[in-house]
């Protein structure tokens, strides 16, 4: 058993740019970036492992909040990468961007030109086999992303569909085939985006062929769902229902975390959501996690903001 204090969780925090909307409605731009580690919202300082202000593109990010854990995955641990934040706050562009822009390419997308950059570089005697899977939760309940067929959603991740990539190009015909699946479920998918969260899992498992030495390590990419209060005057019924259920799961997502980082091994409450319970293994003991943080500088969103901002700020 790995002590639980060597699990590290890092807290990122990505502040994204006033969108069009936000400009033209003449929208107070309210963060002040103070060193490379603070946020001031109404001078009130948020501390964090890095803050990374609206100007930091998607190579800088992916370089300051997953470019280690690739690293240590391909060394043999496993590791988490979470994007938190209200609706439209940015979680989505960060962890998958637009996937054939080289540029514009978020966490997932470069993750995968990563690991094939790494295996083409490597000797002739190590095998590798990765493999992904995609899938969300909603409601507490798995649905594979990559099964057409939509057959009776699975208990556990190993029930879902897993594929065998060879190529980064590879990597993303299976995220457009999940996108795809996702949008054929769903009359609106930014309804939809907003309430589910969606996991995309890499498997890399290597073998030495002289040796035999074998290593494998996995990595869950996860875009939660949106963060945001849901009026509790208005909602009811399947909608109150599905409210009440983001809640509890990502408080649940919060009490572990917050359990790991404080490296109280007595008790982690991974069994409160059907996400931690899928985490478990990638959540303490031989694990990386990081958290991204994700922001609108608009003072029309200050109230959610600085909620987001809070459950950052429980780990560090
Ligand atoms: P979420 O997934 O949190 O709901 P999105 O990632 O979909 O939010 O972002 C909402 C909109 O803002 C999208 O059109 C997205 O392209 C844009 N956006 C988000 N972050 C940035 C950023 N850092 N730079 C430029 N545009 C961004
Ligand atoms: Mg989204």
């Amino acid at each position: 058993m790995v002590d639980a204090s060597e699990c590290g969780v890092r807290v990122m925090c990505r502040f994204r740019p006033l969108n069009q909307a936000e400009v033209q409605r003449g929208d107070q731009y309210i963060p002040k970036f103070k060193g490379d580690d603070t946020v001031l919202i109404t001078a009130k300082p948020y501390v964090f492992d890095r803050v990374l202000p609206p100007n930091t593109t998607q190579g800088q990010v992916y370089d300051q909040c997953a470019k280690q854990i690739v690293k240590d995955v391909l060394g043999g641990y496993n590791g988490t990468i979470f994007a938190y934040g209200q609706t439209s706050s940015g979680k989505t562009h960060t962890m998958e961007g637009k996937l054939h822009d080289p540029q514009l390419m978020g966490i997932i997308p470069r993750i995968a030109h990563d690991i094939f950059d790494h295996i083409y570089s490597m000797d002739e005697n190590l095998e590798f086999h990765i493999k992904v899977s995609y899938f969300e939760i909603y409601l507490d309940k798995i649905r594979d992303l990559l099964d057409g067929e939509s057959r009776p959603s699975p208990q556990c991740v190993r029930g879902c569909t897993e594929r065998f990539v060879s190529s980064p190009e590879e990597v993303m015909d299976v995220i457009d085939e999940g996108k795809s699946n996702r949008h054929v479920a769903v009359t609106n998918m930014n309804e939809h985006s907003s309430r589910s969260h969606s996991i995309f899992l890499i498997n890399i498992k290597q073998e030495n062929i002289e040796t035999e030495k074998k290593l494998s390590g996995k990595l869950y990419l996860v875009d939660l769902a949106g963060s945001e209060k849901v009026s509790k005057t208005g909602a009811e019924g399947a909608v109150l229902d599905e409210a009440k259920n983001i809640n509890k799961s990502l408080s649940a997502l919060g009490n572990v975390i917050s359990a790991l980082a404080e490296g109280t091994k007595t008790h982690v409450p991974y069994r409160d959501s059907k996400m931690t319970r899928i985490l478990q293994d990638s959540l303490g003991g031989n694990c990386r996690t990081t958290i991204i943080i994700c922001c609108s500088p608009s003072v029309y969103n200050e109230a959610e903001t600085k909620s987001t901002l809070m459950f950052g700020q429980r780990y560090l």
